[in-house]
């Protein structure tokens, strides 16, 4: 596949799936057109955790220092039950010794998108070009076009499809997207209250089990972020409605005032993954490929991780530095790692937080209460939950294009499909 001149990527979608893989390839010489659909970086509140296998990969691109100071370090992670309070605290130190970042980074993906953009502004290789949704994408063996808005086919090397959910270009090649929608939609309520001053031992990331209604306690820089459940029977706009919100947060802390609501919004929840991440000279990652339950934060995280290693494997298999079947093989082992650790780790969360049935429910809590009083259970879990495991079953193909992070792996981070518990005789682990 190599090219004769400098290689001219199209990348699509400026969300942080494309902005990071914009960011490798162009630190690998390739030239970058970054196509968004929207007419500036797009500030929609969504993801809002970095895990420390994510902050480990950004390190490279200088960014990481700016980010942390632009939100808010979680050192822990907590269960709690709504009535009885916490369960189980996992603290990251339990993973110092592999992480120079044993936090989650609580920060909004946008930030992400930003301290990024600001690198492109100075950076020749990189050109932006806001308001341009991109219709399609095809490969041509020997190069890849994209469809811009006046009808018209632009040519590249190759065309990195970052574009979301409802991918143009993932579509464009007639690739499936099966999977699952869950019943339930989440709805987001934000709140500059200080939740914390009225429910004891607060972290800053809380998963709480309820009977009634569970819930997802996130804190942001300066916001509580609320994420629940909405059954079928529950419009969207009755979800959104002031009284809904009110009647929501009141029950997380009944208080005399109104609650003043910063942002509501409500998702459809899935997980689905495309049947290939690359045709060709195309390549999919992030949404585009995958979509996941947000429960465990891991869906924008898992999409870093995609575009590293794909937007290098692009880079060094574009400058001949890497055989193009070693490109399969990543594209092979992205999609193998979506649906054996993203998808697999994120849907326990959600059956564990959401088991109808209360001894199972509380099976769930015990077993987590269990291991988080055992160092070595707790240390498993964290790494798990940290994307550490993930990490680690990319380190010989990160190595090969000079994306390993430098940091040395434990023996017991062990494979991606090592998600197992002690609660997992009931599906429920998290
Ligand atoms: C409520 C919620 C909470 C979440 N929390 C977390 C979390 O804490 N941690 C986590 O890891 N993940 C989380 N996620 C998932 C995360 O938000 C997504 O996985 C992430 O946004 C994917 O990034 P992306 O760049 O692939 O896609 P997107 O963020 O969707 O970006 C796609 C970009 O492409 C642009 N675009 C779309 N179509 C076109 C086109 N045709 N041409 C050009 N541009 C186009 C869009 O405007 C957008 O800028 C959460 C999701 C939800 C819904």
């Amino acid at each position: 596949m190599k090219t004769t001149e400098t290689p001219h990527v199209a990348v699509v979608g400026a969300g942080p799936v494309g902005c990071v893989a914009a960011a490798t390839l162009a630190d690998r010489g390739v030239r970058v057109t970054l196509f968004e659909a929207q007419q500036e970086l797009p500030r929609e509140l969504r993801a809002s955790t970095f895990h420390p296998a994510t902050l480990e990969l950004l390190e490279r691109f200088g960014v990481v220092d700016e980010l942390v100071g632009r939100g808010l370090v979680a050192p822990r992670f907590a269960y709690r039950h709504r009535r009885h309070g916490q369960v189980a605290s996992f603290n990251l130190d339990a993973v110092a010794d592999v992480t120079r970042y044993p936090f989650r980074l609580q920060c909004e993906q946008y930030k992400l998108c930003e301290i990024l953009f600001d690198r492109f502004v100075d950076n020749d290789l990189v050109e932006i070009r806001f308001g341009t949704p991109i219709a399609g994408a095809a490969d041509h063996g020997d190069r890849a076009t994209v469809q811009i808005p006046d009808g018209s086919e632009l040519e590249f090397d190759a065309v990195f499809g970052a574009d979301g959910a409802a991918s143009n270009v993932r579509k464009s090649l007639g690739l499936s997207f099966e999977g699952m929608t869950y019943a339930d939609r989440y709805v987001i309520v934000s709140t500059p209250f200080e939740l914390a001053d009225h429910l004891d031992d607060l972290a800053y990331v809380n998963y709480i089990s309820d009977p009634d209604e569970w819930l997802v306690l996130l804190r942001t820089i300066d916001l509580w972020r609320a994420m629940f459940p909405v059954g079928p029977d529950e419009s969207d706009a009755e979800a959104l409605s002031d009284e809904a919100c009110e009647r929501r947060l009141q029950a997380v802390v009944a208080r005399p005032e109104p609650y003043e609501i910063a942002h509501r919004t409500i998702y459809n929840v899935h997980q689905r993954v495309t049947n290939t991440f690359r045709v060709g000279r195309v390549v999919l990652a992030g949404d585009a490929a995958h979509i996941n339950n947000p429960l465990g934060g891991m869906g924008m995280n898992g999409g870093v991780h995609d575009a590293i290693l794909l937007g290098s494997g692009l880079a060094a298999v574009l400058s001949g530095d890497l055989a193009d079947e070693r490109l399969d093989h990543y594209a092979d082992m992205r999609r193998r790692l979506a649906i054996e650790f993203v998808k697999r780790h994120t849907h326990q969360n959600a059956v564990s937080l959401s088991a109808p049935d209360p001894v199972a429910r509380q099976q769930a809590l015990d077993g987590l209460a269990d291991r988080a009083a055992d160092p070595k259970e707790t240390r498993a879990f964290v790494l798990q939950a940290s994307m550490l495991t993930a990490l680690a079953a990319m380190e010989e193909e990160l190595t090969e294009v000079g994306c390993w992070p430098g940091i040395t792996m434990p023996t017991d981070a062990t494979g991606p499909t090592d998600t197992t518990g002690p609660t997992n005789s009931t599906d429920e682990k998290r």
